[in-house]
Parts: C-alpha cells; structure tokens; sequence
C-alpha cells in the first residue's frame, strides 16, 4: 500500500503520478517503516523513469510538463529516508 507523505496538495495527482511512474522504473523507492520515499540514485532508472513519462504522460498533461514534474518530484526527494538513522543506510540488502 502506498503511504505519501504529501506537502503540496495541490498537485497531488500529477505528482502522484510522477512518484508512481518514479518506483515503476526503480529511480526511487519507499521506505518501508515511514513511507517516506528516498532516491535511489540510479541514472539508469532515471532514464527509465523519464522516458516512461516522455512516452506516457497523463491525459491532460503534456509530454514537457510530464517530465519537469517527474524531474522536480526526483528534484525534491532525497536519498535517505528523513526519519530513519543515517547508520541503517546502506548496509542492509
Ligand atoms: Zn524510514
């Protein structure tokens, strides 16, 4: 189940969007105990991810827009989870 800590309410959906298009490829995944989602820091997957929303953007979206929002949602997720000990990282499978 998916649990997104969401700050900006307004754009839920097309950065829900991004965010799903985002794990879909791999570029960035969910911590399991928070929710919080954390960058993976795969280029590849980021690849992925942007042409995943090049290719399929939203409905009422357009391709640009599509890929700045999944540019800015990778923009502003960092690679570790806020709440969880820095030591965690890393080191588990
Ligand atoms: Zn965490």
């Amino acid at each position: 189940m998916l649990m997104i800590k969401e700050r900006r309410p307004a754009i839920r959906t097309l950065r829900g969007w991004a965010i799903s298009v985002l794990q879909e490829a791999g570029a960035i995944r969910e911590c399991e105990e928070h929710g919080w989602m954390q960058d993976r820091a795969d280029p590849h997957a980021r690849e992925r991810a942007l042409a995943a929303a090049r290719r399929d953007p939203p409905d009422d979206v357009s391709r640009d827009e599509a890929v700045a929002e999944v540019c800015d949602v990778l923009d502003s997720i960092g690679d570790t989870c806020p709440e969880c000990p820095p030591e965690d990282h890393g080191v588990n499978p």
